[in-house]
This record gives structure tokens, sequence and C-alpha cells, in this order.
């Protein structure tokens, strides 16, 4: 589905969305996906026209296992050069642990998370760590953590349009903050719901879910007040 032109939401793609920006200037795969999907992201972007070597940049929302999955496999193929916040790098390096939410013998539930997890990651170095502010062209990286450390939102203020990663969820019609279960800090979390409310967005796209075609703001300005 092409949500606006030139940007591509790779459908096919059940678990986590991956999107494909095509401009003039670069062309980006946004989010990896889980492990083994660097295939279905290929297809998607040859019955696009393009090949693998094509892609310039891979854009990482966070650092999560359904996010970076394939990271290494398209990095790989294609030579991008790989955009994540610094606060996540370590978890797309592989240097650090998964710190997931306070819940009931967390403890043992983050190390049994972390140890599945380095049975199926392979990780990728990061070429080029970003923080607040920072631009991509026309596109400026908003530091929104809370469900990751280094979670990011990819904003484009002429296009009023966001890709937002989990710092948002949207589910059977329904907008949300992300999951307590596995979110580092919650409050934080809620604090970067209102920064991305803060935003002049006509469009939004997430992680999960379909994207926000028309009025987004108000949507995630109801959101941010708890309404
Ligand atoms: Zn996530």
């Amino acid at each position: 589905m092409e949500v606006v032109p030139g940007l591509h939401w790779v459908e096919r793609i059940w678990d986590t969305k991956v999107y494909l920006l095509c401009e003039a200037e670069r062309l980006v795969v946004i989010d990896a996906a889980t492990p083994g999907r660097a295939g279905a992201i290929w297809r998607h972007l040859e019955g696009l026209g393009y090949a693998p070597g094509d892609v310039d940049e891979i854009w990482l929302t966070h650092g999560d296992i359904d996010h970076m999955g394939s990271v290494a496999a398209l990095k790989a193929a294609s030579g991008a050069r790989l955009v994540a916040h610094q606060a996540d790098a370590p978890l797309v390096e592989g240097r650090a642990p998964r710190q997931l939410g306070p819940v009931p013998l967390s403890n043992l539930w983050q190390r049994l998370f972390n140890w599945g997890i380095d049975r199926i990651f392979q990780p990728a170095a990061v070429d080029a760590p970003v923080e607040d502010g920072d631009r991509l062209g026309e596109w400026r990286v908003v530091h929104v953590p809370g469900h990751t450390p280094g979670s990011v939102c990819y904003y484009h203020p002429g296009r009023r349009l966001a890709i937002v990663g989990d710092a948002i969820n949207h589910r059977r019609g329904q907008l949300g903050e992300p999951p307590l279960t596995f979110s580092n800090d919650l409050a934080q979390a809620r604090a970067s719901i209102e920064k991305i409310a803060a935003l002049d967005l006509e469009v939004c796209c997430f992680g999960h879910g379909p994207p926000l075609l028309q009025d987004a703001a108000r949507r995630v300005q109801a959101l941010a007040a708890g309404r």
C-alpha cells in the first residue's frame, strides 16, 4: 500500500510494519521486522522497480527484535547505512540486554526474554547514531523514549507526516500507549506521546496497525489527554 506518495507500507509482513521511503535523493527501508523477513521486504521493493543494492539507508525506530530482526540481512544485501538512536545502538549491536517493564518476576522474565533474543538475533553495526533534532534530509529525528531508551519518531514537517514505531500503538481502531511489559519507563513513554501530540501532523504511521491518513494530530492529542 502506498500510504502517501513515495511511502510504501509492506503489508504482507503481518507481525511488524516495515515502510519503504522512495525519494528522489534516497531510498530508505524503515524498520527491519522480525528475523527471516528480508526476503519479503526485497520482494516488495522489487515490485516497486528497485533492487536491494539501490537502498541507501535503513532507519530503525527502536531496538526491539520485531523491528530490527532482519537488519543484518538487509544491511548485508544492500550495503545501506544503518541509522538508529544512539541510546538503542547497544541493542542493535547486541551489546546490551533489552530492559523490560517493572512487572512481577521481571528479573526472571527479562533474563528469559534476552536469552531468547540472543538465540535468534543477528546484530548489526549502527553507522549513524542519531539523537533528538538530527536531520535526515527533510526528515527530523524526534526522540520519544520510554518504550525503549532510544525510541525515535521520524518526522517530515513539510509533509506533516510521522513514523512513530511503537511509541504509539494502533490496534482495533484505537490508539494506545506502549504496553507496560515491554516498556522500560512508562512515565517517559507517556511524556513522549505528548511530544508527538505537539507535532503538526496529518498522517501517522505505526509499528503495529494501519496508518492514520487524516487528522492524526487530533487523535494523538486525544490519547495524550487521556480521552
Ligand atoms: Zn517495540
